[in-house]
């Protein structure tokens, strides 16, 4: 069996949605698997739809994931250019062999035409008529036209596009590694475009020239390029390449949590959560995406939680390492059936990984998320405080929402749970512990907590009255890791600075 090559595919037109990372992940652990080449090939054939910044964006992406190709644009290889648009003198040649072959052929049509013709088809069983068998013949072009009126319209340089001719009445047949056999009628097929007036192939024909002039043996893509098979297949076979077409998979659609359908961009935005892997700075619009990444997730964790989203290893095991995907991940394993998005289950992964993370380590990635909310600390105090609340935490971002206190005093908002139940019993015993702290020599949690108990039993008081007034002094809220341990971390005269602004608010 020759090499495995396989190849990601991305057009440079916007966020890197978290189905193309899955793309992206299958493709590396398939050619990791096999000992094979993984190929990155910017696909930006389509200069309408074409973004600034979009390119740099997905290898951002893709070396945050830790997906790093083996060939690119930026690596090189032995088959560069891998971007399209740099490969474009190459594609002429074959869209002239398809025609001198009579499997594809020059359109003259003008926008207006092509508008004209829709107007003109339209009904009710045909509500969107097509460039297709049953129109062709009444269009502008060398199968309705004679030799001489094309030779003429050539030599004249009017504009032209080249179109696939699809057969009629014929049954396309392939075998998908996921979803087996599958059929297509190719009477519902249109003509496509396969090179443009400028010269510029459309996504068609390249795609098909440069997965064959790239050696790829396997081509595993999302399921809405399923429709476009037939048209892949028939120019493979017309190219007369089919003995080196690459097997094909067509991955499972990743799907909205609530309802059907395809998991949007704007489903994100309306329930909350990330869908691109990185944040997306649309440069046309100035409208800013958030990402996985910028909402506090770790690569592994994304990573983990993508390969699950629509393969299973065949037993139980929900977590693992890039290693074992490697090993255990085959594409007869992937799904066919679309995968419905969680992101609670999403959450879930992250923690894991946060839990199974060294305190170090984790205090030095959470720390980019504190400097964001102002926060100036060292290494140091803040490998002590993820210690203490990393349980808590699902995400990145949670540490700051779990451990503030710890770095400003509260601003004490609510304090009615404490009012509540508070009387002069309680307002004499906190203003008595807090005038002898000073005297403390050991500030550490033990020392604090019995002298705490020592105190409490003195003045007839149980824990249950005293813990929880603690707490909302020191934090401000209800929540957060132990109370002498926060104590013992913020220090003495925090400690008794915030003690002291409570009582004063009683
Ligand atoms: N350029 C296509 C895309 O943007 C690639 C589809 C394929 O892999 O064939 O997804």
């Amino acid at each position: 069996m020759s090499k495995v090559r396989v190849r990601f595919a991305p057009s440079p037109t916007g966020g890197l949605h978290l189905g193309g990372v899955r793309t992206v992940l299958y493709n590396y652990l398939f050619a990791r698997h096999h000992g094979g080449d993984f190929v990155l090939r910017i696909e930006d054939t389509d200069q309408s739809r074409f973004v600034e910044g979009a390119e740099e964006y997905i290898i951002q992406c893709l070396e945050w994931c830790g997906l790093i190709p083996d060939e690119s644009p930026q690596k090189g290889g032995a088959y560069a250019p891998y971007r399209q648009s740099e490969r474009k003198p190459m594609y002429g040649q074959y869209a002239q062999q398809l025609i001198d072959a009579g499997h594809a052929y020059y359109a003259f049509d003008t926008t207006e035409e092509l508008e004209q013709m829709r107007v003109r088809y339209k009904s009710a069983e045909n509500p969107s008529p097509q460039y297709d068998h049953t129109t062709r013949l009444h269009m502008r072009n060398s199968l309705s036209l004679s030799k001489d009126e094309v030779a003429d319209l050539l030599e004249k340089k009017t504009p032209y596009v080249v179109r696939i001719k699809m057969p009629e009445n014929e049954t396309i047949k392939f075998h998908d590694l996921i979803r087996g056999v599958v059929n297509f009628d190719t009477n519902l097929v249109d003509d496509k475009v396969l090179l443009k007036s400028d010269g510029m192939p459309t996504y068609h024909l390249a795609v098909v020239v440069d997965d064959y002039l790239m050696k790829i043996t396997h081509a595993f893509r999302g399921e809405e390029w399923l429709p476009s098979a037939p048209v892949h297949l028939l120019l493979w076979v017309y190219l007369g390449w089919d003995k080196d077409m690459p097997q094909w998979a067509h991955l499972p659609l990743i799907l909205k949590p609530d309802g059907n359908g395809k998991l949007s961009k704007r489903d994100g935005d309306r329930l909350g959560f990330p869908v691109f892997a990185m944040d997306w700075n649309d440069a046309r619009t100035g409208e800013v995406t958030t990402g996985f990444k910028e909402r506090g997730f770790l690569p592994e964790a994304f990573i983990n939680m993508l390969v699950m989203l629509g393969w299973n290893s065949g037993t139980e095991q929900e977590l693992f390492s890039i290693e074992e995907m490697i090993e255990k991940f085959s594409i007869e394993r992937v799904h066919k059936g679309g995968a419905k998005f969680d992101f609670e289950k999403a959450k879930w992964y992250n923690q894991q990984y946060i839990l199974k993370k060294d305190n170090t380590e984790l205090a030095s990635l959470v720390m980019p998320f504190m400097e964001a909310k102002g926060v100036i600390t060292t290494v140091d105090f803040l490998t002590k405080i993820v210690a203490l609340i990393k349980e808590r935490c699902h995400l990145l971002t949670d540490f700051w929402e779990q451990g503030h206190f710890f770095f400003a005093t509260p601003e004490y908002n609510d304090l009615a749970p404490l009012t509540e139940k508070w009387n002069e019993t309680k307002q004499s015993f906190f203003t008595k512990w807090v005038g002898q702290l000073s005297a403390i020599t050991n500030w550490n949690h033990d020392a604090l907590e019995a002298n705490f108990n020592e105190h409490m039993q003195q003045a007839g008081l149980k824990k249950g009255d005293v813990l929880l007034p603690l707490r909302i002094m020191l934090v401000g809220g209800k929540f957060g890791p132990g109370v002498f341990d926060i104590a013992a971390l913020i220090g003495k005269e925090e400690t008794e600075k915030r003690v002291k602004i409570v009582l004063g608010k009683m």
